[in-house]
């Protein structure tokens, strides 16, 4: 497996439920490094074009409302397979489905009030990583 880096956004509603460090853990235990990190709360602007690629679906305008509800942890995770490997952390979209001791399992209520994004792609991974860090506030490790 490669070295990998991918970016993770922790949402709205984990931040309000307090459990950044308990998300930070699994990440850590899983044997990802967070390489840049910092709280944020989206603009209506920023949210969007972050989600671009789903602006014809039906859900983008809740799932825009949802992202600037309130601050956004947004990290740069790295290590082997990262970005699968996080994916696997944050299980399935909706928590109904995700698997037990997974992130949306564990903290998510709903389908659009699901705890964490996750690049879903190297591509996407790389796209989303330079959408919220320019390359010198990434660290190696
Ligand atoms: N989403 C939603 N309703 C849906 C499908 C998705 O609100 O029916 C939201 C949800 O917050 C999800 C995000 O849109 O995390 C992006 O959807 P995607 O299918 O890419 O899921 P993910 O990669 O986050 O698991």
């Amino acid at each position: 497996m490669a070295l990998e880096r991918t970016l993770s956004i922790i949402k709205p509603d984990a931040v309000a439920k307090n459990v950044i460090g308990e998300i930070y853990s699994r990440f850590e235990k899983a044997g990802l490094k967070v390489v840049a990190a910092k709280m944020k709360h989206l603009s209506k602007q920023e949210a969007e074009g972050f989600y671009a690629v789903h602006r014809e679906r039906p859900f983008f305008a809740a799932l825009v409302e949802f992202m600037i509800s309130g601050p956004v942890m947004v990290q740069v995770l790295e290590g082997e397979g990262a970005m699968l490997k996080n994916r696997e952390l944050m299980g399935a979209t909706n928590p109904k489905d995700a698997a037990p001791g997974t992130i949306r399992a564990d903290f998510a209520d709903s389908i659009d009030a699901n705890a964490v994004h996750g690049s879903d792609s190297l591509e996407n991974a790389a796209i989303e990583i330079a959408y919220f860090f320019p390359a010198t506030d990434v660290y190696a490790r």
